[in-house]
């Protein structure tokens, strides 16, 4: 017998009558959950974090707060096709909307700095597919973000901002950054002041929802049932759905102590938005380089290697800061879930078993809107 027993007490409270399990609580399960309890007030609503905090890729994001490079927009057009890319450039400005608006700006530490693409020698050729297409895009994106010229050239800012071996700079004004930890915290107090539970520390090993209540075993080898079951585990989906074509993919990053007089300011793209970095508290955030290494970057496991981080770091010393002496104070990864196509997996799995992963990189932007796509889809 497993040696962990639930007390009287704490079945009765923490266990009984859940109209909705969400499990994951990374800014899709969170966002479900709160958005399932606006539609139904008088709901129990249960949240299940396998981890201490939420573990996944939510608290440990870059906070771009956009919709796309120009390049990685015009190769999302070849892959996708020109509706499937708007649909889903639509989808990031509603979703990135919606978390401003549900939140506030304040409590996100949004900030309003725009978005750029940097182009080095060896980009030429995507530049010039960038330039071929910046008015096609500026018209087609104009119902979108309404602005006339969304892409503009921005060449008079690289030697302003510091950036060596930079030939060309594109600039997004429709893009902002968000705090990543402010965004998280202040979802988790919002969940928690409508009165839904957030257990953390347990994981769902197993659900059965074929008919009627949905029962669910936990790792701690307890089980129970709920009426409804929304799984929100993006990256480990496959743990509890392994028919879902959902794959993990590693992204590393690392951060700069602070910088005195730093004049970087925004969010920055480069070579198709495999390496992005930002301002914040004076630092700069970089990630990326994930194509240097596909193979060894699809796990869940959170580690940093080598290759990277030696490619990140020097990176930050030829292109972003040449000319600045910076110490780096932190590293870490995060896991994001991919899939053979870009974009979300919102459905029903059964009658009351639903889904909704796969945030494919782009969760600050889409996660508030899937996570009400999934809440309506539970709540009919
Ligand atoms: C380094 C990095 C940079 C990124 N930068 C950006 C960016 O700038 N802009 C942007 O839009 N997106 C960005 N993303 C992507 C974005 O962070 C993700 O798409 C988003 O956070 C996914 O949210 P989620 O809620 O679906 O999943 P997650 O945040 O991964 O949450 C899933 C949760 O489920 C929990 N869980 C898993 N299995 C179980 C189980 N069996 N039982 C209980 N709990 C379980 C996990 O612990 C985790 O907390 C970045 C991602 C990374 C890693």
């Amino acid at each position: 017998m497993h040696p962990f027993q639930l007390s009287y007490w704490e079945q009765k409270s923490f266990f009984s009558n859940i109209d909705l399990l969400v499990v994951g609580s990374g800014i899709v399960g969170l966002n479900a959950a709160w958005a399932f309890k606006k539609r139904q007030p008088s709901a129990n609503v249960l949240v299940i974090e396998k981890s201490f905090l939420p573990y996944g890729a939510s608290t440990r994001n870059a906070g771009f707060a956009c919709f796309g490079s120009l390049s990685e927009l015009i190769e999302d057009k070849k892959t996708m096709g020109e509706k499937a890319m708007f649909d889903l450039v639509e989808k990031r400005i509603r979703g990135l909307d919606k978390l401003r608006k549900n939140l506030g700006d304040e409590s996100i530490g949004y900030k309003h700095y725009g978005g750029y693409e940097l182009f080095r020698k060896s980009d030429f050729p995507l530049y010039e597919s960038c330039l071929n297409e910046m008015q096609y895009f500026n018209e087609s994106l104009e119902k979108y973000t309404q602005q006339k010229s969304t892409f503009e050239m921005k060449d008079a800012s690289i030697s302003h901002m510091g950036f060596a071996e930079t030939e060309h700079m594109l600039w997004n004004n429709a893009e902002g950054q968000i705090d990543t930890g402010m965004m998280m915290n202040s979802l988790l107090s919002a969940c928690r002041n409508s009165g839904i539970q957030i257990l953390n520390g347990i994981s769902i090993e197993r659900f059965d929802g074929a008919q009627g209540r949905v029962s669910v075993l936990t790792d701690a080898g307890f089980e129970f049932s709920v009426k409804k079951l929304i799984i929100t585990t993006n990256a480990f989906a496959k743990d509890l759905l392994p028919e879902l074509e959902v794959e993990p993919a590693r992204a590393q990053v690392l951060i700069t102590a602070p910088i005195p007089n730093l004049n970087i300011k925004g969010c920055f793209h480069f070579d198709r938005g495999y390496y992005y970095f930002r301002n914040i508290d004076n630092r700069i955030l970089f990630g990326g380089a994930r194509n240097s290494a596909f193979e060894d970057e699809a796990t869940t496991y959170f580690g940093i290697t080598q290759t990277i981080q030696h490619k990140l770091e020097h990176i930050l010393a030829e292109t972003i800061l040449p000319n600045t002496p910076f110490t780096i104070e932190n590293r870490w990864s995060g896991i994001m879930g991919l899939g053979p196509k870009k974009g979300p997996i919102v459905k029903a799995i059964s009658a009351n078993v639903f889904c909704a992963v796969r945030m494919s990189g782009m969760g600050v932007a889409i996660g508030s809107e899937i996570g009400e796509d999934v809440a309506k889809l539970a709540s009919n």
